[in-house]
């Protein structure tokens, strides 16, 4: 079959240049130690950089909800899909992150992809004359929403807030929308939100903060970026996400409840699809309790002392440790065949670690993304130092 036929040379195309991707099947719950084809591996990949994706609390929390609620909504939010677990979700949310932001209300999305999709062509919906600005390293969700939204955008150089400047001053529009990551997702370094900020109140500009690696992780509470930058301002529009530090999945915008409202009466990746299963906004309050009690005081300064103990361990020469706090530690190499080699070596070692090639990141820039948690200790990290740094000896 002719059709079959081009696909298949599209993906032989692919396996030429070394850029077929493989998926594991994973046979435990997500954790510091899984369990693939039989055997036991220490994950450095995963994105729960609390542990709390297999927590007791939350797993008895889900069991709950699905005992008081079912288990699917049968239907969109605004049709008869919007269930108490939801609201009450949304609520809290709201509550979370609402000391940085005015009249503060949050609504909930079944993904952070969704969200974001949600959240840009929402806020450009009334206006095609709207102009998007957007962050050079800005994760995939993100650049898909700026497309879909069909206006004119921008892209800014990373983190260079006078390239964004000029962009801002030229530009005639009525609305203007900067989107950033807070946490770049392939290198872990923050952006420049205080000024991000300030620009975007100088210019009558939204900010809209992606936080899908800050929330839960960053800020004294947990409540992300937004709390560990110490800003307040009815430009932002947060978009955090749920399947990562708070261990269970979906995402949320929280903002000035005119923005909000404006999702829910405009925004399609909202409007048409099917919400959530009640009992994982059931499950997610016990993740956002155990987020800002003691035990997310505990595991923060947990994932903290391990960033640090990479960052002292570490002894590279050719390879290079990205200047990152957050719990992303990449390693960069540059040659995709030869961070394949690393990344198998490692894995032949009981060691998982994701290598990332281009497109995910630009050419040239392939590396080993070391992703830290909370549910890892001393030993695993060291064990892992050990091995990296024998590797990149060893691999001349
Ligand atoms: C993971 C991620 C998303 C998407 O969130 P999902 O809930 O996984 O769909 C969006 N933005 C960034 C920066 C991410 O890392």
């Amino acid at each position: 079959m002719e059709l079959l036929n081009r696909l298949n040379q599209q993906l032989q195309a692919l396996d030429d240049k070394q850029l077929i991707r493989k998926r594991r099947t994973v046979n435990s719950p997500c954790g510091a130690r899984v369990s693939v084809d039989g055997r036991e591996l220490l994950a450095f990949c995963s994105n729960d950089y609390l542990g709390l994706a297999n927590h007791r609390k939350i797993k008895l929390a889900l069991q709950e909800g699905a005992a008081i609620y079912g288990v699917g909504s049968g239907a969109s939010h605004l049709i008869s899909g919007h269930v108490r677990a939801h609201a009450m979700l949304e609520e809290r949310l709201a509550q979370f992150v609402g000391a940085h932001l005015e009249s503060p209300r949050a609504i909930s999305f079944c993904t952070g992809y969704m969200a974001n999709l949600a959240v840009i062509t929402g806020l450009t919906a009334g206006d095609k004359e709207a102009e998007i600005f957007s962050e050079e390293l800005n994760h995939a969700s993100l650049i898909d929403g700026v497309r879909l939204s069909r206006v004119k955008a921008h892209v800014y150089p990373h983190a260079n807030l006078q390239a964004l400047e000029v962009l801002l001053k030229a530009s005639k529009a009525a609305t203007k929308v900067v989107v950033t990551d807070s946490v770049f997702s392939m290198d872990g370094n923050l952006a420049p939100l205080p000024q991000l900020l300030a620009l975007c109140e100088q210019y009558n500009a939204w900010l809209v903060v992606d936080d899908a690696h800050g929330f839960g992780t960053l800020g004294d509470n947990g409540h992300g970026a937004l709390e560990h930058f110490n800003l307040r301002s009815p430009y932002l529009v947060y978009m955090g996400t749920l399947g990562k530090a708070a261990g269970v999945g979906g995402a949320f915008v929280a903002a000035h409840e005119t923005v909000i409202e404006t999702l829910i009466q405009k925004a399609r990746p909202y409007i048409f699809t099917t919400a959530t299963p009640p009992a994982l906004a059931h499950a997610l309050l016990t993740s956002l309790d155990l987020l800002e009690g003691d035990e997310g005081v505990t595991r923060r300064a947990q994932l903290q002392s391990l960033v640090a103990q990479l960052d002292d361990g570490l002894r590279l020469q050719r390879w290079q440790r990205l200047p990152s706090k957050t719990a992303i530690q990449p390693i960069l190499i540059g040659d995709n065949a030869e961070t394949m080699r690393a990344g198998a070596a490692l894995y032949e070692q009981g060691l998982w670690v994701g290598a990332i090639r281009p497109p995910t990141v630009a050419a040239g820039t392939a590396r080993l993304r070391v992703t830290l948690s909370a549910a890892h200790n001393s030993m695993d990290v060291a064990k892992l130092i050990g091995a990296l740094n024998a590797l990149e000896r060893d691999m001349k």
